[in-house]
């Protein structure tokens, strides 16, 4: 299949991108590198089926021919990108949205949308079922991302339902792995590339939130499968192992061997208390399960980190 990814350059999308190729798809990457990074792109640009367009997919796709399918992946990610880009944020979930939709709706290609356990906002139903419908501050400093999110996948379910165009939506949890940027906020650089430099790992708030985190490749396996099903209605795709950030500090300090402990840092404005997928839908519908243990997940990323920060 000829098969186009929106921020081909990112954490996330760089890895579905190799793994597309592999399985002999030809696959264009469309960034603009607000967020992504041209080092994600080294091996790709090496695969003779991948190819690359510079672009800002909230204004315009300008690849030429029809594709079979699109993943809509584009979009700052993590709390303190979005906070600072809020407007590329809000564009990615409303304008970059409509614009790969209506690509679909011409090239009769299936549609795939990256939504985001954000859409659960700060849960009061735990663990998250698909059906839970969330509990979203709509004014509040991440509510570019989560109303985004849920105005996208309002806006895919339209075309679906009117348009008949075929649509897909996953909802990702934490996902860590290789190709994060060391310094794009999210916990699990953070806290890898603080203990790699022998500093005290930053633990906002008390550190008894708690998150459950998926490894890169599981993630991508799990949005290539349920692209490939049936399923019309959000899947979640994460890993259940929920730990608390106090948890995830000590291990991460242990591993590396980082004696410098932690430093308590102010929480951030509605950071979510839990999060844990129920991931029974993924499971029935199209089998997918995490397989990476969190022990080898963190060892791999740290691997990567080393290598980065070249320590
Ligand atoms: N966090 C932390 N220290 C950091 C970065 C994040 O304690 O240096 C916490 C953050 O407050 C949140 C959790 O780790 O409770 C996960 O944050 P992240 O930004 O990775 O993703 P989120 O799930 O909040 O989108």
């Amino acid at each position: 299949m000829r098969i186009l990814v929106t921020g081909g350059a990112g954490f996330i999308p760089s890895h579905l991108c190799e793994r597309l190729v592999e399985q002999g798809h030809d696959v264009v990457g469309v960034d603009n590198f607000v967020t992504g990074h041209h080092r994600n792109l080294a091996r790709l640009l090496t695969l003779p089926r991948f190819s690359f367009v510079e672009a800002d997919v909230t204004k315009e796709l300008p690849v030429e021919g029809r594709f079979d399918r699109i993943y809509h992946m584009a979009s700052p990610a993590s709390p303190i990108d979005y906070v600072q880009l809020p407007f590329e944020t809000l564009y990615c979930g409303s304008d970059a949205t409509r614009i790969a939709l209506d690509r679909c709706r011409k090239d009769g290609a299936r549609f795939f949308l990256a939504s985001t356990s954000e859409v659960y906002g700060d849960p009061l139903v735990h663990p998250q079922p698909e059906t839970y419908w969330g509990n979203v501050n709509s004014i509040g400093p991440r509510s570019v991302y989560d109303e985004a999110k849920r105005f996208a996948e309002a806006v895919t379910m339209a075309y679906h339902r009117y348009h008949g165009v075929e649509t897909r939506i996953v909802r990702i949890f934490n996902t860590y792995g290789p190709r994060m940027r060391e310094n794009d906020g999210r916990v699990m650089p953070a806290f890898i590339s603080q203990a790699l430099r022998r500093q005290p790992l930053t633990v906002f708030g008390d550190g008894l939130q708690t998150r459950s985190f998926c490894f890169v490749d599981d993630n991508v396996r799990g949005l290539m499968s349920l692209m490939e099903s049936d399923l019309t209605e959000p899947c979640n795709i994460g890993n259940p192992h929920e730990m608390t950030m106090l948890q995830l500090a000590e291990y991460i300090n242990m591993y590396t061997g980082n004696t410098a402990g932690i430093v308590h840092k102010p929480l951030p404005t509605d950071d979510p208390l839990q999060r844990k997928p129920i991931i029974d839908r993924a499971r029935n519908t199209f089998g997918w399960e995490p397989h990476v243990s969190f022990e080898e997940g963190v060892e791999r990323t740290v691997g990567y980190f080393r290598e980065l920060i070249e320590l």
